[in-house]
């Protein structure tokens, strides 16, 4: 266990789970969003816009590492303006959903994915690293105490669940540019219907030609707050020229295609190969990335990790070689992309219709999630 807790005598140990996981201090809120508003949310609840009554919230200082682990009410931070993660962006986030079952149990997938991926994020950035029963305790307390907000879909072609952020900041008062001493990390929680407006419709992409995501020894294969501003021009660029979302590619050569802001691609071929670019460090390592290559071969697929450039993009898709390009994220699961904007061309059709291999590995991902298949992966992790 990475030093967690230091000295072993921060926190309790529960009885399940000796020595490390901490028990996180339970301070209910006594202000709850009503029933009723609660419900009215749950049926229609968009996107990242509503949030549930609590959140967790864990602390380290230098002098101290980790401590104070408790979940409380969710509600506006208390900060410093010298804050360090005002300035200088020391942030990093994670994306995962909490399912409901049709038996009213509720799971997580692969969170210690999620709690790996944070603590690469967390070295990228200088950030303390927070260890992987923490994580998914920090999760689990907070499901458990909003459960009530954890939607129940209403059949199987409904794709709601509790969208779960976890994230961490550089805090306290200090302008110099190095690691903060201080650090928070928060857990927060939003119902969530299907993230792009029309689901399971296909998406344009535009392709970036003027701005890359990342770099060769950048930040692109941690989950940070600054990929993001840095991604949002372009994605403004996208939705001016009638495209829901951007491509972007390799920054040495402008090239090789990377993925898109916030999800990874991949390339169906005629003859049954699965290709997506390889992970070369300018990537983001998607956990939704994993499991499709991981099901594509049970499907009887041959997935391929290798660079893929633009030129064969646009080759694939007009010889017919190529027969479906999907984006796959947790947010939005898979998404077929119709077709590929570019400042001289359009590859591919706006208004084709799904494809018959992003639906088959969309539709065994989410039966894994909502528990309607067997999870021969060990995937899931139950909630409450
Ligand atoms: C979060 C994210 C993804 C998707 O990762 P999942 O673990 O599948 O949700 C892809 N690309 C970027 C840049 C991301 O931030």
């Amino acid at each position: 266990m990475r030093g967690w807790p230091p000295g072993g005598r921060r926190f309790h140990a529960t009885e399940t789970n000796a020595v490390s996981t901490p028990e996180f201090c339970i301070r209910p809120t006594t202000t709850p969003v009503a029933t009723n508003v609660r419900q009215e949310i749950l049926d229609n609840p968009g996107f990242g816009q509503y949030f549930t009554d609590h959140m967790a919230h864990v602390r380290w200082t230098k002098t101290d590492g980790w401590h104070g682990a408790e979940l409380r009410p969710y509600g506006p931070l208390t900060m410093d303006p010298a804050s360090p993660v005002l300035h200088y962006a020391q942030e990093i986030f994670e994306g995962l959903k909490a399912y409901r079952h049709a038996d009213g149990s509720v799971w997580s997938f692969r969170p210690t994915r999620n709690a790996a991926r944070f603590r690469q994020s967390a070295r990228r950035l200088a950030l303390p690293e927070l260890d992987d029963d923490t994580f998914v305790e920090s999760i689990r307390t907070l499901v458990a105490q909003d459960a009530v907000w954890v939607p129940t879909p209403r059949d199987e072609t409904e794709e709601c669940s509790l969208y779960i952020r976890p994230f961490m900041i550089a805090n306290g008062r200090f302008l110099g540019v190095k690691p903060a001493a201080e650090v928070d990390y928060y857990v927060i929680a939003s119902p969530a219907a299907s993230y792009f407006k029309g689901a399971g419709k296909p998406i344009s992409i535009w392709l970036s030609s003027h701005y890359n995501r990342a770099a060769p020894g950048g930040t692109g294969a941690a989950k940070c707050g600054g990929n993001y501003a840095a991604s949002l021009v372009a994605q403004q660029e996208a939705i001016d020229n009638g495209c829901e979302q951007v491509a972007f590619l390799d920054a040495a050569e402008n090239k090789w295609v990377e993925e898109l802001g916030g999800m990874n691609l991949f390339f169906v071929y005629a003859d049954g190969r699965l290709v997506t670019p390889a992970l070369t460090g300018t990537i983001l390592e998607g956990v939704t990335r994993d499991s499709v290559l991981k099901l594509a071969e049970e499907i009887g697929l041959k997935p391929e990790e290798r660079p893929i450039s633009v030129d064969e993009w646009r080759d694939g898709v007009n010889s017919g070689t190529i027969t479906e390009v999907f984006a796959c994220g947790t947010a939005a699961v898979i998404t077929t992309i119709g077709a590929l904007v570019t400042e001289k061309d359009t590859i591919g059709d706006p208004e084709r219709s799904n494809g018959p291999v992003a639906q088959q590995l969309r539709k065994a991902l989410l039966d894994i999630q909502y528990g309607r298949a067997e999870d021969k992966h060990g995937w899931l992790t139950q909630l409450a």
